[in-house]
């Protein structure tokens, strides 16, 4: 029996509400494999944090998260809690930074039969991937903000050759990937504006000197405008979106859009030695504390957590145990029986795990 150290982050608003679950569904999970088990440590950060001890990011956190296996977190950040130059707290981020998580991972997909806002006989066949790089583009912290007096304000984007070349290489790999299981055509389409920013044209460029190295994946380049239209005009055509911080940031909130909810849309952040799992949404505190948050985005999380910990373990348990988990929520969406508010039901949200739990044990029997 495997034991792998899973780093825990509650966060804010929410994200308690959908992370008890999801330990509990995963605690339930691994009940039921011989092969591996999984531990838990709860570790304290989130604007809440900040709030009442003046930290939002402890130190200590930072460093008990890099001595676990993988790290689930929540979603972090209260709209009236800021820092005193007005800004929010984002420990997400700086915790992506200070881990090196270049790449953020948020997989598009619709089920057969689910419901979702697009309406075409197509829909079924959307499953792509947004690889966002996550620790420089505008949200680099070395391109500092400048603020001059109360009449000016300038922000930096910084692209690095070193942090590109591993995003691209791990765009293509996941491809390649995708292309091997039957779940992607070979295609990586970077989504840029190199028409008018010189950093960007430098991504492109370096974009298509790693293209190079892998011959059996096809390349395409857009502009983030034409690809906000056609991630709603033809979806389908698309296998790996890579893209820069600020540009896939907003894209993968279109792509959680397409999906039907943000509820829905799971997300990693992956980096050469660490990774953190958690949904693409945020806190929502306009639905906090009455139980009507949606977890599938983070139960998904989790599932990508268990393929992520497959790729370096022979353990196949736990690349079945993820696929099963993904299909259990695909189970629940399409019987449209246990759905919260997001998705036009009145379940609440540990009523979509219990019967994520269902779905999942029966799919094993
Ligand atoms: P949000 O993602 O929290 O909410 C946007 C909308 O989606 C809201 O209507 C919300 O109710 C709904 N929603 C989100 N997750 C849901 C779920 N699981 N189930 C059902 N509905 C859900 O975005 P926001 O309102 O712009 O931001 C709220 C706070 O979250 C802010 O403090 C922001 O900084 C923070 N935030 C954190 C992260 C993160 O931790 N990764 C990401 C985005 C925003």
């Amino acid at each position: 029996m495997t034991t792998f150290k899973i780093a825990v982050f509650d966060g804010d608003g929410i994200g308690p509400e959908i992370m008890a679950p999801t330990v509990e569904l995963l605690r339930k999970i691994c009940a039921l494999s011989d092969a591996f088990d999984l531990e838990f440590t709860s570790l304290p950060a989130g604007a809440g944090h900040y709030r009442d001890h003046g930290v939002a990011l402890p130190p200590a956190s930072i460093a008990a998260a890099r001595t676990c296996d993988a790290i689930l977190l929540s979603a972090m950040g209260l709209p009236d809690v800021r820092y005193p130059d007005g800004t929010e707290c984002v420990p997400q981020i700086e915790l992506r930074m200070e881990l090196d998580l270049y790449a953020g991972v948020r997989p598009v997909f619709v089920q057969p039969g689910q419901d979702v806002p697009l309406k075409s006989e197509r829909v079924s066949e959307i499953d792509f991937v947004l690889v966002r790089e996550s620790i420089e583009g505008l949200f680099a912290p070395s391109g500092a903000s400048e603020q001059i007096g109360d009449t000016e304000a300038r922000e930096t984007m910084v692209i690095t050759r070193d942090v590109s070349e591993k995003l691209f290489d791990f765009a293509f790999k996941l491809a390649q990937r995708r292309k091997e299981t039957g779940r992607g055509i070979g295609r990586v389409t970077c989504v840029d504006k190199a028409n008018v920013f010189p950093a960007l044209a430098f991504f492109r460029k370096i974009f298509n000197e790693r293209a190079a190295n892998f011959p059996d994946i096809e390349t395409q380049t857009a502009y983030v405008d034409a690809m906000a239209l056609w991630m709603v005009q033809r979806p389908w055509e698309f296998d790996v979106l890579v893209t820069e911080n600020m540009f896939g940031d907003i894209l993968s909130d279109l792509g959680a859009g397409i999906m039907g909810s943000l509820g829905l849309a799971p997300s990693a952040d992956i980096g050469d030695d660490h990774a953190v799992f958690q949904p693409c949404h945020g806190t929502a505190p306009d639905i906090a504390g009455k139980g009507l948050a949606n977890p599938m985005a983070m139960i998904l999380s989790a599932a990508m957590m268990l393929e992520w910990l497959a790729q370096s373990s022979p353990i196949t348990e736990l690349q079945d145990f993820g696929e099963t988990l993904r299909r259990a929520v695909s189970d629940v969406l399409v019987a449209q029986e246990h759905l919260t508010a997001d998705l036009g039901g009145t379940a609440n949200t540990d009523q979509v795990a219990d019967a994520v739990l269902a779905a999942f044990r029966a799919r094993l029997s």
